[in-house]
């Protein structure tokens, strides 16, 4: 008897910033499946649609841990997907479950492959967006994602200056890949916030257009949250202001602040009684 797994998978959480239209036809928190939090399995890719659809494994709400089913999602619902070894013989059996073809859908074929599956998402989440590495500005991440380049933003507005983050010597400094590294990303968001007010001060050419960027979609968001407040969401929803700039909050939910958006609180009116705008 060993502690091999059956197989090796990826987990992420339903992020506590969904907020999706579900049977009642309301909005609500969490998604029709799945309350907000709740742990999924994250299967490989499938369709040649680069991931954004995935099979997941997770436990359907109101089913008090009962009710394991697998479906077809959308994986810009998911936050912090990690590595993780597959011991369940219950969730093992829910991912190997036929598809309507008859056919097996794949599992991770090695530890490395998941983990490759867990180092993209946080690219794509945390990196492309942060360092402006597109002309497609694309969505930022959700709040409750974990993102070393917020951490150094914050930690630059409480006045700490310590990067945990070992010092990265295997990548040239300037690098896309060296601002890639935890280090490096914590590093980007620190400089560009300590020098919010001077980008000038900034030598790297790179860091200098990221900051004077954040500086541009700060600003705007100050604007939409000053506007917003008293308007309701099928107003604002009207004007076409998308998810990468306003995002509506209900109840004492606290999110973390993110550069250009606004965060906005609704009434049972539907209505917004505050903002708050990174
Ligand atoms: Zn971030």
């Amino acid at each position: 008897m060993t502690d091999e797994p059956l197989t090796w998978g990826v987990v992420a959480n339903v992020s506590l910033d969904v907020f999706t239209h579900q049977e009642t036809g309301v909005k609500r928190p969490g998604t029709r499946h799945f309350v907000p939090g709740a742990k999924v399995w994250v299967l490989p890719v499938s369709w040649g649609d680069g991931g954004q659809q995935r099979f997941v494994v997770g436990m359907r709400r109101g089913t008090g841990g009962r009710g394991l089913i697998r479906l077809v999602m959308n994986t810009d619902f998911f936050v912090n997907h990690r590595l993780k070894p597959v011991h369940s013989p219950a969730v093992h059996a829910a991912m190997g479950q036929p598809r309507d073809d008859g056919r097996t859908p794949r599992l991770y074929e090695s530890r490395d492959e998941a983990q490759r599956s867990v180092d993209s998402a946080k690219w794509v989440r945390t990196r492309v967006n942060h360092l402006g590495l597109t002309d497609d500005p694309g969505l930022m991440h959700h709040a409750d994602e974990t993102c070393v380049f917020c951490d150094g933003r914050d930690a630059a507005r409480g006045g700490s200056d310590v990067n945990p983050y070992p010092a990265v010597t295997e990548h040239a400094a300037g690098s896309v890949d060296f601002w890639g590294t935890d280090h490096g990303l914590w590093r980007c968001g620190w400089l560009t916030e300590t020098h919010q007010r001077d980008p000038g001060r900034i030598g790297d050419l790179g860091v200098r257009h990221l900051a004077l960027q954040r500086r541009r979609v700060r600003r705007s968001a100050g604007t939409l949250a000053r506007t917003a407040v008293g308007r309701t969401v099928a107003e604002l929803e009207a004007d076409g202001i998308g998810r990468n700039r306003l995002r509506f909050v209900r109840g004492d939910y606290q999110p973390r602040l993110l550069d250009g958006v606004v965060h906005a609180w609704l009434d049972d009116e539907n209505r917004v009684v505050r903002t708050q705008s990174g």
